[in-house]
């Protein structure tokens, strides 16, 4: 989510540090990491390093996230789109954009690529409501299709995409060459909680009696980004009371606030 077009190639101050819990998603996308500070040893070898990943999972369960943090530890340009950015746009300057924005990255390069939402633009073709928003659609995705398979693992660029909506995906981009790897998130355990409720503190003035064993007990479905929102709820509840610290009941507070919004949500869903 909240991914702009970063078509200059932002430099992302995010690295694994910053993402809690992830443990295996983290592992197997070190291997990008490492490539990207060092392309050249891979080319000398002939290793082929997947140029598309997708990242699927629920939302805020660290997607956008664990995309900026390969670059942050990589120390490479991060440009990023989102497929809803693409939904009102005429025929033909949705590729414009996607082409654009390669060619952007192939000259920066080693960099990332990440598309958002890619569902948006990636959905199985027919079945669709707007002649015109297919039209549209299509022609990003043809335009994405032909990016992916026209550079070599030697341009130095991965692409990385995200999607909650795995199943709804044009088989196309899944084909090898494309998006082949894929890595899955999952909304965080009681322990993976506890991390990301401790990220999230760290910058934050806290009361003797709060505790994140507690807070993270008490959350359960909550997604990393659920958290990082109590967190920041719980800091304005106490700024707003003119509070010197931020307490346990101001967590609850915010936990019963976010709940709400959650509740909120889900009845626009349904
Ligand atoms: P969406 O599907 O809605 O686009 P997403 O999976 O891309 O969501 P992010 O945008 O990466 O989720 O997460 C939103 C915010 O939630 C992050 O900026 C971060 O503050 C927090 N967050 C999510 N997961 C984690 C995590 N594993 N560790 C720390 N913070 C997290």
């Amino acid at each position: 989510s909240k991914a702009r077009v970063m078509e200059k190639g932002e430099e992302s101050p995010i690295t694994f540090k910053d993402v809690a819990g992830l443990e295996e998603a983290k592992e197997e996308i070190y291997e990008l990491v490492n490539f990207l500070k060092a392309p050249d040893k891979y080319q000398r070898l002939g290793a082929k390093i997947p140029k598309g990943i997708l990242l699927l999972g629920p939302p805020g369960t660290g997607k956008t996230l664990l995309a900026k943090a390969v670059a942050g530890e990589a120390g490479v340009p991060f440009f990023s789109l989102s497929g809803s950015e693409f939904i009102e746009m005429f025929v033909g300057v949705g590729a414009a954009r996607v082409r654009d924005l390669f060619k952007k990255a192939k000259a920066k390069a080693p960099s990332i690529i990440f598309i958002d939402e890619i569902d948006t633009i990636g959905r199985a073709r027919g079945g669709t409501s707007f002649f015109h928003e297919s039209d549209e659609r299509d022609s990003t995705l043809n335009q994405l299709l032909a990016e992916l398979d026209g550079f070599g693992t030697n341009t130095g660029v991965i692409v990385l995409a995200a999607t909650n909506r795995g199943d709804i995906l044009d088989p196309a981009l899944l084909r090898p060459g494309r998006f082949d790897r894929h890595i899955q998130l999952e909304l965080p355990n009681l322990t993976e909680r506890k991390a990301i409720f401790e990220v999230h503190m760290k910058p934050l003035k806290l009361g003797a009696d709060v505790d994140s064993d507690l807070l993270a007990a008490q959350t359960p479905g909550f997604s990393g980004a659920d958290i990082a929102n109590i967190c920041n709820e719980a800091a304005l509840l106490a700024a707003h009371k003119e509070q010197e610290e931020i307490n346990r009941d101001d967590f609850f507070n915010a936990i019963d606030r976010v709940v709400g919004g959650m509740e909120k949500r889900s009845k626009i869903i349904t």
